[in-house]
């Protein structure tokens, strides 16, 4: 069964920062505007010149829920007859708003297009879903594929980020971890941008596990704050919080870790296997964006999820969604209610596993793991170097031993066996004083005795 792996806002943070009287009043204000009209003509429109180019071009008109298979049909009376049970924006809320999937999706094999001079598992594919979230949509229209240049769309930077973005992961597990095919063998690197209207998340999808001629990718909503047509200005359309997903390195990096970590070992996505996967994901995603950006152990900010929240949300003392740093402090909102209830010890860990929560409460301890350890190692040092090597040596240990579960302490472990291994080989350059500090860090957390 197809699935989405890890949407980025978990349900238990997501529910509680919507203000549902402004959904309501932003939703009445929508429907009188009719929206739906005037988001065929501005897809249309910025269309044109694309459409222009390939008569076979479909264009997805949104609104009366048409495939529309070439630009001719697009004629203003067309998409404004009324049609029963349009696809409104009360609906992309609803649905939104509860943060689900109604239908499995899939990414067809046969619609990608790669340039024959690079490999596979190192090529990019952005899609466009042009606002639609029906199955039948998708993967979308191709907008860019390995190599082509970027696509001049003004105002509306998705299609290039998501390019960008997967390019730096991509070159980030090759440069620092000699990992050529992040996703396995003959696994290409899909990204999807503009699924449904402002939908206020981003998600990892994994295909059927029998090979079906579909392939995973990661898929981004815009987030209620942003309107990509107005250069992606934050608005305060339904109240919502979050958004700039694509436009977040450690976002894209965090979701195509999920997909790493799954064409590796298949680690299960509940209790602590979970916590397992949304720490790696986490870490490694962070990891990424530092070494984008270059920056030391004591440059970066430690924090998760800070550069897709709305300002409104920030002013309240909101300042990300996880500290990797200090979890339990990422925010503390007392208008909403709200505040970061991850534990950065094993004595106080949420006990019920079968809560989804836990899964994200739980990881603190192992992000609070990952950093002691980079703290260690010293304040000008480089997160990916060290500490990322006994990580990712771990990840391959754990391969090795075929298990599909794994909690915190069996990670701790295998991440000293992992560091001791590395001495043991004399690369890369791992010292005494280095699997020391694993040791030290585990125990710090309470996880090791
Ligand atoms: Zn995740």
């Amino acid at each position: 069964m197809a699935q989405p792996l890890c949407f980025f806002i978990p349900d238990h943070i997501f529910t509680p920062t919507i203000n549902r009287n402004a959904v309501a009043n932003k939703v009445e204000e929508l429907n009188k505007s009719n929206l739906q009209t005037n988001a065929s003509y501005r897809v249309a429109n910025s269309w044109r010149k694309e459409a222009s180019k390939d008569e076979d071009l479909r264009l997805f008109a949104v609104s009366n829920e048409v495939v529309i298979e070439s630009f001719d049909e697009i004629q203003p009376q067309k998409v404004q007859e009324p049609v029963e049970e349009a696809y409104t924006p009360t609906k992309a809320v609803r649905d939104g708003y509860e943060n689900k999937l109604s239908e499995t999706i899939r990414i067809p094999r046969d619609d990608l297009k790669f340039p024959a001079s690079v490999p596979i598992e190192q090529s990019r594919c952005v899609f466009d879903l042009q606002f639609s979230k029906h199955p039948w949509s998708f993967p979308g229209v191709l907008m860019r594929s390995e190599g082509e240049p970027a696509l001049e769309r003004q105002g509306d930077p998705a299609v290039n980020q998501c390019y960008e973005h997967m390019g730096i992961v991509r070159d980030f597990y090759r440069e620092v971890f000699g990992n050529h095919a992040i996703l396995g063998e003959g696994i290409p690197l899909v990204g999807i941008v503009h699924y449904d209207f402002y939908f206020p998340n981003a998600w990892w999808h994994e295909r059927d596990e029998k090979d079906d001629g579909s392939v995973p990718g990661l898929i981004f909503g815009d987030g209620w704050d942003t309107d990509p047509w107005k250069n992606n200005q934050p608005t305060k359309w339904y109240g919502g919080c979050f958004g700039n997903f694509v436009g977040s390195l450690e976002i894209v990096a965090h979701e195509m870790t999920h997909g790493m970590v799954h064409s590796l070992l298949k680690l299960e996505t509940t209790e602590e296997s979970g916590s397992l996967h949304e720490h790696l994901a986490d870490v490694f995603g962070m990891m990424c964006e530092q070494w984008h950006k270059n920056q030391t152990v004591d440059d970066a900010d430690w924090l998760v999820g800070e550069d897709l929240i709305a300002k409104q949300f920030k002013d309240l003392q909101g300042f990300a969604l996880r500290s990797v740093k200090a979890p339990g402090k990422a925010y503390d909102i007392e208008d909403l209610g709200i505040k970061d209830a991850q534990v950065d010890h094993m004595s106080n860990m949420m006990q019920d596993k079968r809560d989804v929560k836990s899964i994200y409460v739980n990881m603190g301890i192992m992000n609070k793991a990952f950093y002691l350890v980079a703290q260690a190692m010293g304040k000008k040092s480089k997160s990916w170097e060290k500490p990322g090597k006994i990580w990712y040596a771990a990840l391959q240990k754990l391969r090795t031993l075929g298990s599909s579960k794994c909690g915190i302490t069996g990670w701790a472990t295998i991440t000293v066996i992992a560091a001791k291994n590395l001495l043991k080989d004399k690369k890369p350059t791992i010292e005494q004083d280095d699997v020391q500090a694993v040791i030290d860090a585990w125990k710090e957390v309470g996880v090791l005795k």
